[in-house]
Formats: structure tokens, C-alpha cells, sequence
């Protein structure tokens, strides 16, 4: 029976495929300490955010947080990302992550949120953000944008934006 109860667990991207698109992070905001999301159980071990092609493209009308705009040009995935860093939060996190870089595109809303012990994973975690873009899906990141330069952007970090054409 355990077997059976194992084949009905879903991955969180059909969730996300099943539930219009709705963000992963509101699901996992809504899940349940059962896993359960709208009667759906989604397996724990299964909660890889693969990069949707539909939501990607924009086909998709969802309602993302609306920040406000800086400029009008960001119309393609990629144009403009929002980078901002969080932390350290109260509560401890398992396996001491404490920090949540979020790196939303303005286009499209998508919202990228890796969870970090320090703060200077940041970069590494852009690198492998911008190399999942562009190897999975084509797109160019062409601009960053940060309040929070001088905090979490390391001299490493803004020699590979340099290096890459990215504003
Ligand atoms: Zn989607």
C-alpha cells in the first residue's frame, strides 16, 4: 500500500502546470505540514522548481506581485531582474539557510528565490540562475537591478556581470 500512496505523490511543477500557473512559492506557502495542496500530495522529495517554458514565454495571464516599475523596456524573460536579498530570518531554517535571494523578472513576474547560508552565495547562485536560463531556455539576461549593491554584490560578482554584457 505504501507503494501506491507513493505513486499518487505529484511533482510541485504539476502543480504549478495544474493550478494555472500560480507560483511556486505560493504553493509551498499553502502547503500543508501533510503536503497537501488542494487535496493534492505532493511529494516532499519532488519539490524541484524547474524554469516553466509556458510562463516563460508569457502565454500564461497570472496576477504576479506588481513592484513598482522602473523603466517600460523589460517586455522579454530576461530584460530586467529585480535582485534583492533577505536575512538573516528569525526562525532557523533547516540546514542553517537563513538567508532568500530573490531575483523576480519584471517581465513576467517569475520569482527565483534560492535560500542561502551566507550572504555571499549570492553570486554562485546568479551564475547557476543565469546558466539555467540560457542553457534550458535561450534567454539573455541583460539587466540587474539592486537596491542592495554594496551589501551582497562582491567585487566578483560585478566583475562577471562586466564580463557577461549585463547593465
Ligand atoms: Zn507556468
Amino acid at each position: 500500500m505504501a507503494f501506491l500512496i507513493e505513486r499518487n505523490k505529484i511533482l510541485l511543477y504539476d502543480t504549478h502546470i495544474q493550478n494555472g500557473h500560480v507560483s511556486y512559492e505560493y504553493i509551498k506557502k499553502a502547503l500543508d505540514s501533510d503536503h497537501k495542496y488542494l487535496g493534492l500530495q505532493i511529494d516532499p522529495l519532488k519539490m524541484e522548481e524547474p524554469l516553466c517554458k509556458a510562463c516563460v514565454k508569457g502565454k500564461i495571464s497570472r496576477a504576479p506581485i506588481r513592484k513598482e516599475r522602473i523603466s517600460n523596456r523589460a517586455v522579454n524573460f530576461g530584460d530586467i531582474l529585480h535582485m534583492d536579498l533577505w536575512g538573516p530570518s528569525l526562525v532557523h531554517a533547516p540546514g542553517g539557510l537563513q538567508y532568500t535571494f530573490t531575483i523576480l523578472d519584471e517581465a513576467t513576474g517569475w520569482l527565483h528565490e534560492p535560500k542561502m547560508r551566507t550572504k555571499d552565495e549570492a553570486f554562485g547562485r546568479f551564475v547557476a540562475w543565469q546558466s539555467q536560463c540560457f542553457t534550458q531556455n535561450g534567454i539573455h539576461i541583460k539587466m540587474v537591478h539592486s537596491d542592495h549593491g554594496g551589501e551582497f554584490l562582491s567585487k566578483d560578482f560585478t566583475n562577471f556581470l562586466e564580463k557577461e554584457g549585463i547593465v
